[in-house]
């Protein structure tokens, strides 16, 4: 019997999931999605649409009726994946300083989670899938063989930020202490859309190298798989 693999894979940004979970998509041979990807579609719709972040039922029917297309890279210019929003590549756009400004507000209507839910439920159902996010074990896939929440420590998380903003762009002036004060407000602004399945393995990255945390994650795979 072929049975899909689903791994769920949570926790607070800049927590190390979209490099713990490409490596293991690569180990494993299957796909991997950031669910970030809709709610940033959902808050750059309310931008581009002048919608207030706050306003549930307008924000609700914007992820009820956008059409976004999550494709695989199709430029050279260091992306990881495209997103389409109705046609128009925004891969770009929906990481700026604006949208991440407002996304967790977006993300916090229930309409909203509802839509964007439905879609990746739809989207995981008979394929082999690795989704990082924030409640994908809780919610999305409470049926998910692996369960993890992914968390270090906020000075970690700021200071491997930091080295990969660095790294992007060596020219940019990157401040750790800004960056920490960043993440700790989105932590705040995010803490109701956090759910922790009971089931789930945390782990805690502080101390950990990503390949100890990709093979904690692959070991407990590869019972599943065997
Ligand atoms: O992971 P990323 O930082 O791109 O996520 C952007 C925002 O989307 C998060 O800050 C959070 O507000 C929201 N989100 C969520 N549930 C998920 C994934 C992301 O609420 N499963």
């Amino acid at each position: 019997m072929n049975i899909a693999l689903h791994i769920a894979v949570d926790g607070p940004a800049a927590s190390g999931k979209s490099v713990v979970c490409r490596i293991l998509a690569d180990r494993l041979h299957i796909l991997y999605l950031d669910t970030g990807v809709m709610y940033r579609c959902a808050a750059y719709a309310a931008l581009r649409n002048d919608v207030d972040p706050a306003d549930a039922n307008a924000c609700g029917l914007l992820a009820e009726t956008m059409h976004v297309a999550l494709l695989p890279p199709v430029e050279n210019d260091g992306r990881q994946e495209t997103t389409l929003l109705d046609g128009k590549d925004i891969t770009w756009d929906i990481r700026s300083e604006a949208v991440t400004a407002v996304v967790s507000a977006v993300a916090a209507h229930p309409r909203v989670r509802q839509a964007v839910n439905a879609f990746y439920r739809t989207f995981a159902e008979h394929k082999s899938v690795i989704m990082a996010g924030r409640d994908i074990a809780a919610v999305v896939l409470p049926e998910a063989q692996i369960k993890i929440f992914l968390t270090a420590a906020l000075n970690v998380r700021a200071q491997r930020r930091a080295l990969d903003m660095q790294a992007q762009n060596p020219s940019q002036s990157v401040s750790t202490e800004d960056i920490m004060m960043q993440l700790a407000k989105r932590d705040a602004l995010d803490a109701p859309n956090i759910k922790i399945a009971p089931d789930a393995l945390i782990i805690d990255s502080s101390e950990l190298t990503i390949e100890q945390v990709v093979d904690q994650i692959a070991e407990a795979a590869h019972v599943i798989i065997r």
